[in-house]
């Protein structure tokens, strides 16, 4: 690839993740085939998403600019898992046999040039997470895949655990799965309670989040049954067991701090919730918090009190 070639690709890829940057800042977490088609990126019209394959490159680039997997429900216990490696890295299965497939010398190119990619995860209940920048860092051609790297950049508007506490090779593969599935679940979870909070109905996406209801290091799943949208005072007190909810979805505030005096926010922000129901769950029943699972996390709350 020459140095013009390498400026084009590196164009267009700025110009999609700014795209993408935007359409996250608006709010916006899923996205499907005609979202991201119809572009115009560094002066060319471009869609961002395969429409067949998992492999994803424009006819006018080289090197290839997306993958793809899609959302699996059955089977394993998270959607991503089975493909994480011992070092902690993802591995993104070529396609076919045949190492030289035109699809697959484009995944080569992208890994020789350093050029990030973008890869869409399947999000429960349909649509595609974006996570980027992504690097192929090397290539396993004995069982035709690539490993993917998926750290090089923080991902700040997500709780990703640090990789500062990195022990040893099966921790980091704990990380690697749980980070994979974040992006795909907070997309689910936010889309299913109408990116409000539900326990105050605010609305701000940026001050959302999408909480786990059993922990991700518990073997909490990540599925919108045990997700909660809340956003970023009432995850806080919900963790730290100030505020639990029941398996009636009603609110509780610990007792301390029921009776705690300090300005508004602890009493219209907090106090004032101890029980009433959640104010926004799911149209879907079968998108609810799964009421086991609530009542475990409440027994941590009331032990906690
Ligand atoms: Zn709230």
């Amino acid at each position: 690839m020459n140095s013009a070639e390498r400026l084009r690709e590196l164009a267009i890829r700025r110009e999609a993740f700014g795209w993408l940057d935007r359409q996250r800042a608006s709010g916006k977490e899923t996205f499907t085939q005609e979202d991201t088609s119809g572009l115009t990126l560094a002066g060319e019209t471009i869609r961002l998403m395969p429409t067949q394959q998992g492999i994803w490159k424009p006819g006018h680039l080289e090197a290839a600019l997306s993958i793809r997997t899609v959302y699996r429900p059955e089977g394993s216990a998270r959607p991503y898992d089975d493909a994480v490696g011992r070092d902690g890295f993802y591995r993104y299965k070529m396609r076919g046999q045949d190492a030289d497939h035109h699809e697959n010398r484009a995944l080569r190119t992208a890994m020789l040039e350093r050029l990030p990619l973008i890869w869409w995860l399947g999000v429960q209940g349909g649509g595609y997470s974006a996570i980027y920048p992504v690097f192929l860092v090397a290539e396993e051609r004995e069982s035709q895949q690539f490993v993917v790297d998926i750290d090089q950049v923080p991902q700040l508007d997500i709780n990703w655990p640090s990789t500062d506490l990195e022990l040893d090779p099966s921790y980091r593969q704990q990380l690697t799965k749980m980070r994979l599935h974040q992006r795909p679940f907070r997309a689910a979870v936010l889309r299913a309670y109408r990116t409000s909070c539900a326990v105050c109905s605010f609305r701000h996406g940026d001050l959302l989040d999408a909480a786990h209801i059993q922990e991700d290091s518990g073997g909490g799943r990540p599925v919108i049954t045990n997700g909660l949208t809340l956003c970023k005072m009432h995850h806080a007190a919900y963790d730290r067991h100030i505020l639990g909810i029941t398996a009636d979805y009603e609110v509780r505030i610990n007792s301390d701090v029921l009776r705690e005096v300090d300005g508004p926010m602890l009493r219209h922000g907090i106090q004032e919730f101890h029980g009433r129901r959640l104010m926004v769950v799911p149209e879907q029943r079968n998108q609810r918090p799964d009421r086991q699972l609530l009542d475990e996390r409440y027994r941590t709350f009331l032990n906690a009190g």
